[in-house]
């Protein structure tokens, strides 16, 4: 014997009918004994909660009652044949006018009381079954409908009574006995009490139903069908990765359905774990995929977790004071006093002083929990043994569940780095003992950011993904755009990482898509977009997706932007930029950016800062990391000005040889950014600063290579006709050179927190000399390199190597590692 269950959504549409009906001639094919068990059709529950609580507000909508008539009646229309119709059609139809008299009943007396209220609800499944047993009747033979409110006997708890399991077993077992060879298409969710009045067994009820046949009768499997592959780590409306489990133990399936997993209701594994039947979830759109087994034993997988689930609209309750908890009977009479009036807590936790504890309830429930509690209370709050009661509302929990957590070390540590990470303020914790599960409250608007996050953190043989918001689609932009493009298949099945661009702006326009920017055609995208580009708005947008794993990349030279890093970071957001302007404005917003970052716990990543895509950052602060004194640094770390002089010679003038360089994207929009020295010091600055020197711009010495003439030159055209004008001070620089046989070297220096930048002959013998192109070249001079200073020399500008930088700082970030 088996019971198929099928939900709402597989008795819903024509399609899923006919597939209930495949899956069933399947069954009877290998001629198994099978009873079903169905729901009402989906969304119509809600329907019927809707119009009776209107109804008792005197503003019953007929229009529902139609639509609830109209669904039923076009599945009849479809599937059963003509002749057939009518039979069916009538008992709807008498179904009906009950249900509009009882719902006319509640508009007059304006009054809904919880029995009347089952009562209306129960015409869901009433509807659904009848039409169900006819489609079957039809297509397979011999199927009959069944009312389960006269075999299943439970307490008078309307909306959410409790079974009598002994009779109820008798109940069914001679009903069985009296249909033998029939195909019984069973209600679910509704059930009787004693004096035959019609009780649900709360919402999701239909599958407890299955379970208690199941118990009843022994069976050796309960099929409960649904329309996803089983049960899923997490939501998968909620977690775009969840994949399908192969087998959960009964504890497991419970925890996680307990704390949300909707697919399975909660109490169907109690009947079925005590004679141990397995529960199969399945596909009714998919009924080849082998689903989810639900057994008594725990199958170890590759992670210590199982699952992830959550729930919304908590709130918690706090009852403090040093002078009464902990004391004996207090929490006995505050636990008796909200179960005496079934209110449900969802999670406790006690702090070890003892004095607090915080519950956690669903938070239709709060206000009514809060009244009790004050008023059974209210003597001990008088005399100040308690604090007022407080409550939290716009709450969530998340919860991870698995049996292998309890042998796995790490798993609490994971689980906060990720929350931690990704900026979520954790409310309360509680850890069953039994270690199946951990289960966290948090904001309700965090919760889809922190079950994400936590799935990529637990199962990491699945792309992590990488939310990226990139400002500044210039030179550097589209390289690393292009890059991304191009990379993108590589780090997907290299490195396990997906990168999605969400947000791109310049500085005209911006866009967003929580789906992914193509990284092919954003140009086009942004170009369309209506979006006027605002950094604010960009920011609080971002913000408000609230996404895990978010990368801010600025990639603009502006000095707008990096003003807002701050405001990033407290969201919880790295940055990687190769924006050298907040590392090198004031000392002091520069130690509140790496304070902030860290504080946050976040990334703050600017290699290209210094020597564009050259590993110089990097190299410094493992010196510094492993202990390594800093002597001093030598540098030429302006690729423009290397490729200047290594290009200055033979006919050409010098003004010549800077257009060419601004012409091949070595330069800054206005070259004298470069030759004034100005790019070169906030490089060094930058370096000081990570090597610990506390500096400001004004304390570097810079020999500046320009005279004033070209400095004091309005626009970018008037400075190229100051610098031809002064082409005879070049040629005296390089005919000198020339004739001592030397080379022309821009270098700074930092020792002892010093740092000069100036122009130099070097000889032959100095091993900046030999520099090539656009090359940079930095030596660091330290305790452990002191006889050979540690060398780094490389392509120092232009736009691929920088925006490879700036990649290499995004899967750099330490969330994704
Ligand atoms: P039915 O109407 O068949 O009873 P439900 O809507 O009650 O179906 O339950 C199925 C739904 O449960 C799925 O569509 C899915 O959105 C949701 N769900 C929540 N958590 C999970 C999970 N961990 N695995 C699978 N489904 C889940
Ligand atoms: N129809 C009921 C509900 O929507 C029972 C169920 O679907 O299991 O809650
Ligand atoms: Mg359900």
């Amino acid at each position: 014997m088996k019971i198929l269950k099928f939900g709402g959504s597989s008795v819903g549409t024509v399609d899923s009918i006919r597939s209930v009906v495949e899956i069933v001639k399947k069954e009877k094919q290998q001629n198994h004994q099978i009873i079903l068990v169905a729901s009402a059709i989906s969304g119509m529950t809600n329907l019927l909660t809707k119009m009776s609580e209107e109804a008792s507000l005197g503003k019953f909508n007929e229009k529902d009652l139609e639509n609830f008539q109209h669904t039923h009646f076009e599945i009849v229309k479809t599937l059963i044949e003509i002749a057939d119709q009518n039979p069916t059609l009538t008992k709807l139809k008498l179904l009906m006018n009950e249900l509009e008299d009882l719902l006319q009943g509640v508009e007059i007396l304006k009054e809904l009381s919880l029995q009347t209220k089952d009562l209306i609800v129960s015409f869901g499944e009433r509807c659904s079954v009848l039409l169900l047993a006819k489609v079957l009747d039809q297509e397979v033979g011999n199927a009959i409908s069944v009312n389960a409110s006269d075999y299943i006997l439970t307490d008078n708890h309307f909306g959410h009574a409790n079974v009598y399991e002994e009779i109820t077993y008798h109940n069914i077992q001679q009903l069985v006995q009296l249909h033998q060879n029939k195909l019984l298409v069973v209600t679910g969710f509704i059930a009787g009490n004693t004096e035959g009045r019609v009780t649900t067994l709360g919402r999701g009820g239909s599958d407890y139903t299955a379970a208690l046949f199941g118990a009843a009768l022994n069976a050796e499997e309960v099929e409960i069908w649904t329309d996803v592959n089983g049960m899923m780590t997490a939501d998968p409306r909620l977690v775009k990765k969840a994949f399908s489990l192969d087998s959960l133990s009964y504890t497991e399936a419970m925890e996680l359905s307990y704390f949300g997993a909707k697919v399975i209701y909660p109490p169907t594994m109690s009947p079925a774990f005590k004679l141990k039947i397995p529960i199969v979830i399945k596909n009714t759109f998919q009924p080849d995929f082998k689903g989810t087994r639900i057994q008594f034993h725990s199958e170890p997988t590759a992670y210590p977790i199982k699952g992830i689930s959550s729930i919304n609209n908590v709130a918690l309750i706090n009852v403090k004071g040093s002078g009464l908890i902990g004391k004996l009977g207090f929490s006995g009479r505050l636990f008796s006093l909200l179960a005496q009036h079934q209110i449900n807590i969802i999670l406790i936790t006690q702090s070890s002083s003892e004095h607090s504890i915080t519950l956690a309830i669903h938070l239709d429930e709060i206000e009514k929990a809060k009244k009790l509690i004050e008023e059974e209370f209210v003597l001990e709050i008088k005399a100040k043994w308690l604090e007022p009661i407080e409550v939290e509302e716009n709450l969530g929990i998340i919860a991870i569940v698995g049996e292998n957590m309890k042998q796995t070390i790490g798993v609490s540590g994971k689980l906060f780095y990720a929350l931690g990470r990704n900026g979520i303020n954790v409310r309360a914790i509680a850890q069953g003992s039994s270690e199946y599960n951990i289960s966290v409250v948090i904001n309700e608007k965090d919760v889809s950011k922190a079950l994400n996050a936590v799935h990529d953190a637990f199962f990491n043989h699945l792309k992590k993904t990488i939310h990226v918001f990139n400002v500044g689609v210039g030179n550097i932009g589209s390289t690393f755009l292009n890059q991304l493009e191009k990379q993108k298949d590589f780090l997907a099945n290299n490195n396990d990482i997906e990168i999605k661009l969400i947000g791109l702006s310049n500085s005209k326009k911006m866009m967003f898509n929580e789906n992914g920017i193509s990284f092919s055609d954003w140009k086009n995208a942004l170009d369309d977009s209506k979006i006027d580009a605002n950094l604010d708005q960009f920011i609080e947008q971002m913000k408000q997706l609230n996404l895990p794993n978010c990368v801010f990349v600025d990639n603009t030279a502006s000095a707008e932007v990096p003003k807002y890093y701050k405001r990033i970071f407290e969201h919880n957001i790295s940055v990687v930029t190769c924006n050298k302007i907040a590392n090198s404005s004031s000392y002091e917003s520069y130690k509140e950016l790496k304070n902030t970052a860290r504080k946050y716990g976040i990334d703050f990543l600017y290699e290209t800062n210094v020597g564009a895509g050259l590993p110089i950052i990097s190299v410094l602060k493992d010196l510094r990391m492993s202990g390594d004194e800093i002597l001093k640094v030598e540098a030429i770390l302006s690729g423009t000005i290397s490729y200047i002089f290594n290009h200055f010679k033979g006919e050409k003038t010098f003004a010549e040889v800077v257009k060419e360089a601004q012409e091949l994207g070595y330069t800054e929009p206005d070259p004298r950014d470069d030759l004034s020295g100005i790019d070169f010091m906030r490089k060094m600055l930058i370096l000081a600063r990570d090597n610990g020197y506390q500096v400001e711009a004004e304390d570097v010495i810079i020999d500046t290579i320009l005279p004033k003439s070209c400095l004091e030159a309005k626009s970018v055209s008037d400075f190229y006709q100051a610098l031809e004008l002064e082409n005879d001070f070049f040629e005296k620089i390089k005919k000198q050179a020339e004739s001592e046989q030397k080379v022309i070297r821009y270098i700074g220096v930092l020792e002892n927190g010093k740092i000069t930048i100036s122009l130099e002959l070097v000889d032959a013998q100095h091993p900046f000399y030999s520099l090539s192109g656009s090359d940079n070249i930095i030596s660091f001079t330290t305790e452990r390199y002191k006889e050979r200073p540690l060398v780094v020399k490389g392509p120092g500008a232009g736009a691929e190597v920088t925006a490879a930088g700036v990649f290499a700082d995004l899967v750099n970030i330490s969330s994704i590692r």
